[in-house]
């Protein structure tokens, strides 16, 4: 039997990111050379962080530009990657019995599109998302989560976005600077627990390190992380292929379950 499909959780930073190529875009293109290619992917992004579950329908989903300030180069940036609404379907009938609701308004927001374009930059993988509902607590995203393990055997990429150390209060924008203890000591703590398979623990964030409450402000875009490593199989690998701290407190650590191998 092959192997089940990576799920791969990605830091995905600034948007900026999107139209300034750097060492984090250049991993994100080496883990899209290097993966299997997905038959389609089922994206789950800090950004679509709302009241319920919900899963996109449109097959063909807009490019949301979901962010304020920045330069008019990247609100021209379009990902038009497919929908697969026979493929939202299905996640609502595996998530069952937790009500899904199938949106037809939502399309791709940044959390996604600024990493799959370097992943994907042909953009001709489908792609839907799938909400956060934030009336839940960690421990039960990542019990939903386990509910999408079947995907993996259908050459479907579960794809995480977001950010373990998330406090936009504290940015810093000089590229030299050194992170606050907190930041490193957070991000340090969720990369041994993920590296050691404490799942429990990372789903217990907020008493995994002393950072957590600085580190974390609010669990949108922590979340993300559990969707993946709640479809860890016993004894399969676990990875950060990608590591480090951008604008003093936002972590770009990213985790790899399954293997880079071909499947
Ligand atoms: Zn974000």
């Amino acid at each position: 039997m092959n192997r089940p499909h990576p799920a791969l959780f990605l830091g995905h930073g600034s948007p900026l990111h999107a139209i300034e190529p750097g060492r984090y875009t250049a991993a994100w293109e080496q883990l899209g050379r290097e993966l299997p290619r997905p038959r389609a992917i089922v994206a789950v992004s800090a950004h679509w962080y709302i009241r319920g579950t919900a899963v996109t329908l449109p097959a063909m989903p807009r490019t949301i530009h979901d962010f304020q300030g920045f330069p008019s180069a990247l609100y021209a940036v379009q990902y038009p990657a497919p929908g697969d609404p026979q493929l939202a379907a299905r996640v609502a009938r595996l998530l069952s019995p937790t009500p899904v609701r199938l949106d037809h308004d939502w399309g791709l927001d940044h959390g996604t599109w600024s990493v799959l374009r370097y992943l994907y930059p042909d953009a001709s993988v489908p792609v839907i998302q799938l909400s956060i509902d934030a009336a839940l607590p960690a421990q039960q995203h990542y019990t939903l989560a386990q509910r999408l393990a079947p995907l993996r055997d259908a050459r479907i990429l579960v794809l995480g976005s977001g950010n373990v150390v998330h406090n936009l209060r504290a940015l810093q924008f000089d590229a030299a600077v050194t992170p606050p203890s907190w930041a490193i000591g957070f991000n340090k703590a969720v990369r041994d627990a993920v590296l050691a398979g404490r799942d429990e623990d990372l789903a217990g964030y907020q008493t995994l390190d002393p950072g957590a409450a600085l580190s974390v402000p609010t669990p949108e875009h922590y979340l993300p992380l559990l969707y993946v490593l709640a479809l860890r199989r016993a004894g399969e690998a676990v990875s950060v292929p990608i590591d480090g701290i951008d604008l003093g407190t936002i972590s770009m650590l990213s985790v790899l379950v399954g293997s880079r191998q071909p499947v």
